[in-house]
């Protein structure tokens, strides 16, 4: 079945440009340099129902503006990949979309694993705690992250990674892998990475960080796994598009805010 990737944000937690800073990627009058914070939406019609179908991993802080410049009108599900300020803290503005999803048939399912839904739990706990009578709270219902979880009978695997101390989750859909915020992958999880042609993995920078991957590494890694095709996505201000893309191989490349690419479900 075919589908869309569409990278809604590509930047790192800070975002580029990043306050205050006046370096040349801050300052570059180069689209693909403005990254918001890391998010992907993917679409595809529904094998079950043949309507359009769509699931965003993680709703950082720039999500309303993201959805509003992808022209999102309904998400089915949401993955949280970790409870990091950068990946969550847009939830609130799934209201309007949750109205939408309640009034066809129920709550957007929040999948998270249990560190993230309580740190969910507590960052909104207006929207989540049982108390909560607060009119206009998003319509969205915490789902436990289990190792396979289907959306319209599409199946999201969970590829456990570290970020630093911390375990976090990717997600594998068809022949395509999402994993963010990275620094090191579990050698069980290279087995669940079989067969992924289109790999999206964070690339902080070049220089060594002790939570995320630099681009030599995921590089590494994008070769290891095979993958055909590998967009690098959490860039820092040290990565400038061009220049940078410049120096990658011909099959792989830094991705940008609102790129777009087919993936196979
Ligand atoms: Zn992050
Ligand atoms: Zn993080």
């Amino acid at each position: 079945m075919d589908a869309t990737l569409t990278f809604l944000g590509t930047g790192t937690s800070m975002g580029v440009p990043t306050l205050a800073c006046a370096c040349a990627v801050c300052t570059s009058a180069d689209a693909h340099d403005h990254r918001l914070r890391p998010s992907v939406l993917l679409q595809w019609h529904g094998a079950e129902t043949g309507t359009e179908r769509a699931v965003v991993i993680d709703t950082g802080p720039d999500f309303r503006e993201q959805a509003l410049r992808a022209k999102v009108a309904r998400v089915d599900a949401v993955f949280y990949t970790h409870g990091h300020a950068d990946h969550i803290l847009g939830l609130d503005d799934l209201r309007p979309l949750s109205f939408v999803s309640d009034r066809r048939g129920g709550p957007i399912p929040l999948y998270a694993d249990q560190e993230t839904a309580a740190v969910l739990r507590q960052v909104f706990a207006y929207t989540f705690s049982p108390q909560a009578t607060y009119p206009t709270r998003a319509r969205v219902e915490l789902k436990p992250l289990a190792a396979r979880n289907p959306v319209d009978g599409v199946e999201f695997l969970r590829i456990p990674l570290l970020h630093g101390e911390m375990p976090i989750n990717g997600f594998r859909f068809g022949n395509a892998a999402y994993m963010t915020d990275v620094s090191a992958i579990p050698e069980s999880s290279f087995a669940l990475l079989e067969g992924v042609e289109l790999l999206a993995i964070s690339a902080l920078r070049h220089a060594p960080h002790p939570s995320h991957a630099t681009v030599e590494q995921s590089l590494a890694w994008a070769r290891r796994v095979g993958a055909r095709q590998t967009w690098f996505t959490h860039i820092a201000h040290d990565l400038g598009n061009e220049e940078t893309n410049r120096t990658l191989p011909a099959n792989a490349r830094l991705a940008y805010d609102g790129l777009s690419v087919p993936v196979t479900l």
